[in-house]
């Protein structure tokens, strides 16, 4: 699969859509933007709150998004 690599800028939020991933460069996970339920990476770097419709990053330059 080709991943095409998102620019974004966090203060504006992150990029959110059917067709994009983001990726944990700290444990190596790929999880939905859009997920169904709360989801995050296994090494809690990464966590969307879906009731919340919020994504928290705690080390965002372990951060990527791509579709
Ligand atoms: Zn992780």
């Amino acid at each position: 699969m080709k991943r095409d690599y998102l620019v974004f800028d966090p203060r504006n939020g992150y990029p959110r859509g059917k067709d994009i991933f983001y990726e944990c460069e700290r444990c190596g996970d790929i999880i939905p933007s859009q997920p169904e339920d709360g989801i995050g990476c296994t090494c809690r770097n990464i966590f969307i709150d879906v009731d919340a419709g919020r994504v928290s990053v705690k080390e965002a330059t372990k951060f990527s998004v791509f579709k």
